[in-house]
């Protein structure tokens, strides 16, 4: 009975805890202070696009999700699923579902597309995936995003054109499968085909149990996602939320009505 009721509370809890909150983070690099207050809440299953313009402090809310070390937390705390992440290093946030798709993808010479998935696969679940099972599943995720079978092959992100490389960030995100996946800009300097397929590559990848943090530019992305809330990051703060009313707003009027 006991053990019972225990696992009904377990549930409830699980259903009442934010998927993610951030309270009033503030955050320098090398002595600027960036973000200055940030609050944002998630629920599990929902999509949040943040936009906001150059400089405001997007990438670097994107990047200290993730723990990049260069970005220094100074007061707030960072709350996923339950866990204080705010100090956690970034594989010990991939390992408990965070993901960021890049705004700026790496090229690296010496591993190829293939073992880099499989072995990042590997280090996230703590679990090896066998080579045929592994395979098997990163061609049906290629097929689907519209990728040539050989770039398996090619050394990662190497010669690859930046609509190539963006999808080979949506790959990571399909192949790692992760409770929350940060987007950075994956759709900006693509043009329209690449942008239908990124938008695919996010169909596949998002059901009611894990969710989205889109940093985004532009609308065409948002032509064929549908976001539960729209949020305006300006001069480090979170300043206006609402739903995806608030993309023509930017579109038509910009953020000069927010600037600090
Ligand atoms: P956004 O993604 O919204 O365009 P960023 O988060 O990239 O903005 O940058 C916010 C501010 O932080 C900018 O003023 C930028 O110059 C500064 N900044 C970002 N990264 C670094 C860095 N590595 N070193 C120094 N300043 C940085
Ligand atoms: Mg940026």
């Amino acid at each position: 009975m006991q053990g019972d009721s225990l696992i009904l509370m377990r549930g409830v809890m699980e259903m009442t805890q934010p998927f993610l909150k951030i309270k009033d983070l503030q955050v320098q690099i090398e002595d600027k202070q960036i973000l200055k207050g940030l609050n944002l809440e998630m629920k599990e299953g929902e999509i949040h696009v943040i936009m906001g313009p150059n400089g405001a402090g997007k990438s670097t809310l994107a990047n200290v999700l993730m723990g990049h070390p260069k970005y220094q937390v100074i007061a707030g705390d960072i709350e996923f699923r339950g866990t204080d992440i705010t100090t956690l290093k970034p594989h010990e946030r991939a390992q408990l579902g965070l993901f960021l798709s890049f705004q700026y993808p790496q090229e690296i010479a010496g591993i190829t597309l293939e073992n880099f998935l499989r072995s990042a696969k590997g280090a996230v679940d703590q679990k090896q995936m066998k080579v045929l099972e592994f395979h098997k599943l990163l061609k049906a995720k290629m097929e689907l995003l519209e990728m040539k079978p050989e770039y398996a092959e090619r050394y990662l992100n190497h010669g690859f054109s930046g609509g190539e490389k963006k999808k080979s960030e949506i790959l990571q995100m399909l192949i790692l499968d992760p409770k929350l996946a940060i987007m950075d800009e994956t759709d900006s300097g693509l043009d329209v085909d690449a942008v239908r397929v990124v938008a695919k590559g996010v169909t596949e990848y998002h059901h009611g149990e894990n969710s989205m943090l889109i940093i985004t530019h532009h609308r065409s992305l948002l032509e064929y996602i549908e976001p539960d809330f729209v949020h305006f990051l300006v001069d480090g703060r979170i300043v206006e939320s609402g739903g995806s009313e608030l993309v023509e707003h930017v579109e038509q009027a910009g953020f000069a009505a927010y600037k600090a």
